[in-house]
């Protein structure tokens, strides 16, 4: 008997990682266990194990911009350090032409396949202004997919629009939105939400959103923002809810678990969270996410963004087998200080290759564009 099969066996939570090597998801019970283990080195000994059966030793990437078309929101998040009131000097919206600009500059110097289209809840934008960009993004750079929007951002939309966010969807990929980021879910669990973004969509509507979006065969992914004021039996809800919707619809193609980055928001001022969850925590909930997803939902990204580089490594050793995108031109988490939030696809490459495995330049649905 190996090592680390006894160590396995002699651990809290062997009968789950036994059960996970054996192709047997943990349950809603077993969330909470992993969850309150310290065992975090054996989880990631098997959630490695299983992403590279699945993988091999390779890690993707997107090349891509993020596109924050607007700061004006009147949503008012607790941990958001990006937003500005409508009216406000600092807020911008940008107009068709500076999208195009943008777009244009990228596909030269970066040759970029997706745009990562967000912003804030902006009550002035109609639908035709999403949609004209769509379209414009899609025409002129037919390479480039549109993933945008997510399900609050619909739901503004549709309240602009008195439509409904079903008619709002179809409308939006009509015009070319292809898949959707799944931020704006936080975590599944309105007593939080009520602590961290009260005036944000509810937990229901946020999955109701996702639904319709997968009913009408637009891909999504589905993220968790960690790290403030839930708990673990909070972040169980979270699980179970994405895997109830998963197994209903197939809609999801990626999980992206990110921890809370306080500096200049709300939340830190207030006293309610000072430091962020840091790298144990990130690595544990890599781990996690591929034991509870496995076989499920088919990508888990490592989140580079509010972690750094380094962890983004660690990460794709504990589980996660996307690096996520390169996300020049990013101005949210980089409002709060977060590191450098530029990083050039060469880059991304040298760093996984740093850790021996090849690197998988990616489309926007997770297709090969080519290998390095
Ligand atoms: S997180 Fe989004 S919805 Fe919340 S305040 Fe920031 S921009 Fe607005």
């Amino acid at each position: 008997m190996s090592q680390q099969t006894e160590q396995i066996q002699s651990s809290d939570i062997g009968d789950i990682l036994e059960n996970s090597l054996n192709g047997i998801r943990p349950d809603r019970n077993d969330y909470l266990r992993l969850l309150e283990s310290d065992d975090i080195q054996l989880m990631g000994l098997v959630s490695g194990h299983l992403t590279r059966k699945q993988f091999g030793k390779k890690a993707s990437f997107v090349n891509n911009i993020i596109l924050n078309y607007t700061n004006v929101c009147i949503t008012d998040c607790k941990f958001c350090a990006f937003y500005r009131s409508p009216g406000e000097e600092d807020s911008y919206t940008l107009s068709l032409e500076q999208i195009e600009n943008r777009v244009k500059t990228a596909c030269n110097m970066f040759k970029i396949r997706q745009v990562l289209f967000q912003g804030g809840h902006n009550p002035n934008l109609e639908l035709k202004y999403y949609e004209d960009a769509f379209k414009l993004i899609r025409t002129k750079f037919p390479q480039v997919g549109v993933h945008g929007l997510s399900p609050s951002e619909i739901d503004i939309i549709a309240s602009v629009e008195k439509s409904s966010t079903k008619e709002v969807l179809a409308r939006l990929k009509d015009a070319g939105l292809q898949s959707i980021p799944g931020a704006g879910a936080e975590i599944l669990v309105d007593s939080v939400k009520d602590v961290i973004s009260p005036k944000k969509i509810t937990s229901e509507e946020w999955l109701r959103i996702m639904e319709e979006a997968h009913s009408l065969d637009i891909p999504a992914s589905a993220t968790m923002m960690y790290g403030h004021v839930e708990s673990n039996n909070d972040i169980v809800e979270h699980f179970y809810k994405l895997t109830q919707l998963q197994e209903k619809t197939n809609g999801f193609m990626a999980f992206i678990p990110w921890s809370f980055e306080p500096n200049n928001t709300l939340m830190q001022k207030e006293g309610t969270v000072t430091n962020s969850a840091g790298g144990i925590r990130l690595l544990k909930m890599i781990a996690i996410s591929r034991l509870v997803f496995d076989g499920l939902i088919p990508h888990l990204q490592s989140s580079w963004l509010t972690n750094g580089v380094g962890m983004a490594q660690l990460a794709l050793q504990y589980g996660a087998d996307d690096f996520g995108g390169t996300l020049i031109g990013e101005e949210v988490v980089s409002c709060t200080g977060s590191r450098s939030t530029e990083l050039t696809g060469q880059k991304i490459i040298d760093a996984i290759h740093q850790i021996g495995y090849q690197a998988e330049e990616r489309d926007n649905f997770y297709n090969t564009v080519c290998m390095h």
